[in-house]
C-alpha cells in the first residue's frame, strides 16, 4: 500500500490562440501547482479489477473517474495486471478549474510506477497521461510550466517565488466546453503572455506577476455565469485586491505576498463564503 499526493494547479496565464482543425483550441498557459492536495491511496488486491472509493460525493466511481482511467492505462501499458484498490481523499474542489481529476490521474501514474517498480521516467508517464487528458502531463511533473498545444505540451521552468493563494470555488457549475465555444475570435490573444509571466516569477516579483496575469476565458465565464462575476466584484470590494480566475473557472483566487496578509484575506472571505482555502505555490 502506498500514498501519493495529487496537487491542484492554477493558471497564472491562459491565452487562447485559435481554434484547431480537430475542434480543440490552441492555448498557451502558465500553470503552477499549489500545496492544496488530494491523497491517493493505492493497494494491491487479488481480484483482477480496479476499484475506487472517494471521500467526495460528486465524483464518478467507475471508469469515468480519471484515477481509474489512469490505473487501467498503466496496467495495460506495463502488462502488470494486478488488481488495485484506490482511495481518493478529496480536498481539491471538484469541477473548479483546478485540475483535480487530472491531478488524481497523474498521482496514480506516479504511484503505480513506485508500487510496481516499473522505472518509467516522468516524461514517459507524462506521455501516458496525455492519453487521459490535456492537463495530466503537467500534473505528472507539478511545479511551474508553460503548457501549449491543447495544454499537453509542457515546458517546465524553475523560479523561487512562493506566493500565498487564497481561493474560493463559487457554487456554480461551469461547462468548460461551453466557455471555449462562446469565446469569440476577437478574444484570442495575438501573442502569449507567458514570457512576461515566466520572467516575473523568475525575478520573484509578485507585483509583476499580478500585472502579467491574463485569462482569455474570464470575460466569457463572467458573461455566461453572472454569479461568478458578482462574487468576483464582491471579493474585490471587500479585500481591495485584484481577483483572478483559474482555467475556465469558476474558481477565483487572490495572490498575496505574506502569510499574515493571506490569513487576513482568508478571514475576510470566510465571513461570507463557505468554501475558501489558504494555500501556497509548491516549491519548484
Ligand atoms: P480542469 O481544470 O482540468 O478542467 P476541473 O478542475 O475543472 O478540471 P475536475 O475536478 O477534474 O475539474 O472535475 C471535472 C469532472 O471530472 C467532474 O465533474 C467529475 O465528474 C469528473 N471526475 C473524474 N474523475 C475525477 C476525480 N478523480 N476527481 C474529481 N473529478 C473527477
Amino acid at each position: 500500500m502506498l500514498v501519493e499526493r495529487a496537487y491542484a494547479k492554477i493558471n497564472l496565464t491562459l491565452d487562447v490562440l485559435g481554434k484547431r482543425q480537430d475542434g480543440y483550441h490552441s492555448v498557451d498557459m502558465v500553470m503552477q501547482t499549489l500545496d492544496l492536495s488530494d491523497l491517493l491511496w493505492m493497494e494491491e488486491m487479488d481480484q483482477d479489477a480496479v476499484i475506487v472509493d472517494a471521500t467526495a460525493p460528486h465524483i464518478p466511481l467507475d471508469h469515468r473517474n480519471l484515477a481509474v482511467a489512469a490505473a487501467e492505462l498503466f496496467r495495460e501499458r506495463s502488462g502488470i495486471r494486478r488488481g488495485l484498490r484506490l482511495k481518493i481523499e478529496k480536498n481539491i474542489p471538484v469541477a473548479a478549474g483546478l485540475a483535480g481529476g487530472s491531478a488524481d490521474a497523474a498521482a496514480v501514474l506516479r504511484g503505480l510506477n513506485r508500487l510496481w517498480q516499473t522505472g518509467y521516467s516522468l516524461d514517459e508517464l507524462a506521455d501516458m497521461g496525455a492519453e487521459i487528458g490535456s492537463d495530466v502531463p503537467f500534473c505528472v511533473y507539478g511545479g511551474a510550466a508553460v503548457a501549449s498545444g491543447r495544454g499537453e505540451r509542457i515546458h517546465r521552468f524553475t523560479h523561487s517565488l512562493r506566493a500565498f493563494v487564497v481561493l474560493t470555488r463559487p457554487p456554480v457549475f461551469v461547462s468548460t466546453a461551453d466557455v471555449y465555444e462562446a469565446t469569440l475570435p476577437e478574444q484570442y490573444a495575438s501573442a502569449p503572455a507567458s514570457p512576461r509571466m515566466v520572467k516575473a516569477l523568475q525575478e520573484g516579483d509578485l507585483e509583476r506577476v499580478r500585472q502579467a496575469y491574463t485569462n482569455g476565458l474570464m470575460a466569457t465565464t463572467f458573461r455566461l455565469y453572472p454569479e461568478v462575476r458578482a462574487l468576483a466584484d464582491r471579493i474585490r470590494t471587500v479585500t481591495g485586491q485584484p481577483v483572478y480566475m483559474s482555467g475556465s473557472g469558476p474558481t477565483l483566487y487572490l495572490l498575496l505576498p505574506t502569510q499574515s496578509q493571506a490569513q487576513r484575506t482568508y478571514n475576510a472571505l470566510r465571513g461570507f463564503i463557505r468554501d475558501v482555502h489558504l494555500c501556497r505555490f509548491t516549491p519548484v
